[in-house]
């Protein structure tokens, strides 16, 4: 009897310890899954102008921002939602950026407040040499050919980039962040008007390859409001999604980009995949009227637009009417003065000494502002001597060698912690080399066709070394406080519409939307101007007369995403360039 007692006492005992135990687990997981999930918060509506004060998002597409949003509404932070967007604008924007190039990622941390760029630019690969763009007679290969060759792609170092900036910042899996990129693949997307247009527009070179059955099918281009469907990608991302980084570098994906690469006329190898390296780099500051700007160093061309912009202050073009003759003059003029540095001293830093010191002294900029006459363009604008500020004895200088602009895409997130991301990706031209890889749905980069055609400066080609760039994520700051973000696409046009946007904003005050839409021009040498829809007719009888030339029709320059911060209120303002379906959404939470 005594014995059943202490046995039923005992089963008592264990049953009342087990439901306690039960219910401080229950307790426990509670507690886990609150602080996993912060407060909840409310997207905005998505539109080109966009408010709000937990976060924001601006991409080229509104699909790809809705990812954005969507991560981080979840809980994620700016570097998970970049890392999720990228991989759905290559589904929703596939000629213009994707896991077959690379790109720069500006990353600022909200509680270290450091600025950090991933740099995942493409790499010439061992094969590779100073005279691969010329023929049997050292004549230039012309440009539709060498770039929609085997030998133009760069080693890509996109999916690398993303996978380093995951972890060091992220806070989700890779697993998660390019589902959505799945689903948009599988279930397909409507093709935009910008889509639309650029398929239109390289149908020759799509026809060449697998991209045919992609976005000609049936031998006819996909239309505005057509459906893209691409299941191939989606695989690909999955073996992403299951097998990591490796499955692209080592792995299947690395096999069949390798053998598409060398059948169309290039020499990569495995090896060449397996190397590929990022590079964690710091950007280049400099100070414009009270502001600190933080910028892409070379292998890209930050420094040229922080030289336009001093240039712009020395010629004090500020006191010149926005519209006016006087201003669109000295925006060619100091435009003529850097880019003619540009491709004087600017190339890949591991390879290369470059003057940056020298190329934003005070006192050479000076000098440089002197060559600006302001009534006359300057037929003969050469590179200066930005050595003798670094008391050094000048060095290999190259020639401006320009090729047709291409295209990628430039976005931006900010996430309740702080953090901002802006992020310029690219595969070069629009669809980069037209060249997809069987099977795997994903287009090939012509990064390659950025080095210098002709061999002897600082941008020659070399292996391993990275091509010249002008993408230049850009965030500015104001009493140690970011308080802007912008880059664009487009070639060496991004120096022109980054500078051209700061401008605006900085020095004659317009809001950011007007900043962005004030049109643009881009010319990097004498005597040509392009122009964008807007520059007053009279405006250009009157740079004619000073010895500029316009371009036959106004042509839009780039797509300059950008993202206003209000330390005050504590509002993100997004701001979507009108040039694509670019689609700014804020996150709100409740006061
Ligand atoms: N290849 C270009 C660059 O790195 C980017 C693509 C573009 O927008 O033209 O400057």
């Amino acid at each position: 009897m005594k014995k059943s007692w202490k046995s039923l006492t005992a089963v008592l005992l264990c049953g009342l310890l087990l439901i306690g135990g039960v219910m401080l687990m229950m307790d426990a997981q509670v507690s886990v899954a609150d602080k996993k999930k912060p407060d909840s918060l409310t997207p905005s509506s998505p539109a080109a102008v966009a408010t709000g004060n937990a976060g924001m998002v601006v991409t080229a597409h509104p699909l790809a921002s809705k990812v954005g949003a969507e991560v981080l509404k979840d809980g994620g932070n700016a570097v998970d939602a970049a890392v999720a967007i990228q991989f759905a604008l290559n589904v929703t924007e596939p000629m213009m950026s994707g896991i077959g190039g690379g790109g720069f990622m500006m990353v600022y941390e909200g509680k270290s407040k450091k600025v950090t760029i991933i740099n995942s630019r493409e790499r010439a690969p061992k094969s590779a040499h100073p005279r691969m763009f010329l023929d049997a007679n050292g004549k230039e290969i012309p440009f539709p050919v060498r770039s929609t060759q085997g030998y133009a792609v760069g080693v890509p170092g996109t999916v690398k980039g993303l996978y380093t900036a995951l972890e060091k910042w992220g806070t989700r899996p890779m697993s998660k962040l390019i589902q959505p990129a799945i689903e948009l693949a599988e279930k397909g997307v409507p093709v935009n008007r910008v889509l639309a247009k650029s398929i239109a527009d390289n149908q020759e070179a799509l026809s060449r390859s697998a991209a045919k059955d992609v976005f000609l099918p049936g031998g006819k281009p996909l239309k505005e409001g057509d459906r893209l469907v691409q299941k191939d990608l989606a695989k690909t991302f999955r073996l992403i999604q299951s097998q990591g980084w490796k499955a692209f570098y080592e792995g299947p994906i690395a096999k069949a980009l390798v053998q598409v690469v060398n059948e169309k006329g290039g020499k990569m190898d495995l090896n060449d995949l397996k190397r590929y390296q990022v590079t964690i780099d710091q950007p280049l500051w400099s100070d414009y009227k009270g502001y600190r700007i933080a910028t892409m160093p070379p292998p890209s061309s930050g420094v040229t637009m922080l030289q336009i912009l001093k240039l712009l202050d020395e010629v004090k073009a500020q006191e010149k009417a926005p519209r006016s003759a006087d201003k669109y003059h000295l925006f060619a003029e100091v435009s003529h003065l850097a880019y003619s540095d540009r491709g004087a001293y600017i190339g890949d830093p591991a390879f290369v000494d470059v003057p940056l010191k020298g190329l934003l002294d005070p006192q050479y900029v000076r000098e440089r502002a002197k060559l600006v006459n302001p009534t006359y363009a300057n037929a003969s604008v050469q590179p200066g001597d930005p050595w003798k500020y670094e008391g050094r004895q000048p060095q290999k200088k190259g020639t401006q060698q320009e090729h047709p602009p291409g295209q990628t895409t430039h976005f931006t997130v900010a996430d309740r912690w702080g953090n901002i991301v802006s992020f310029t990706t690219t595969i070069e031209q629009e669809f980069g080399t037209g060249i997809m890889v069987p099977g795997y749905g994903f287009l090939l980069n012509n990064e390659l066709t950025d080095f210098d055609v002709y061999p002897g400066g600082p941008n020659e080609v070399q292996p391993d070394k990275r091509p010249r760039s002008s993408m230049m994520p850009t965030i500015i700051f104001k009493d140690e406080k970011p308080i802007m973000t912008v880059g664009s696409p487009g070639g060496s046009t991004i120096i022109s519409s980054v500078y051209q946007v700061i401008f605006n904003r900085l020095s004659y005050g317009m809001d950011l939307k007007a900043a962005v839409e004030e049109p643009r021009i881009f010319s990097d040498k004498y005597p040509m101007i392009r122009w964008e829809k807007g520059v007053p007719d009279e405006v250009r009888k009157e740079l004619i007369k000073r010895g500029h030339q316009w371009e036959q029709n106004p042509k839009e320059i780039g797509n300059a995403n950008a993202m206003w911060i209000d330390h005050k209120t504590g509002v993100y303002t997004g701001v979507g360039d009108s040039s694509r379906e670019s689609t700014a959404i804020g996150l709100w939470k409740k006061k």
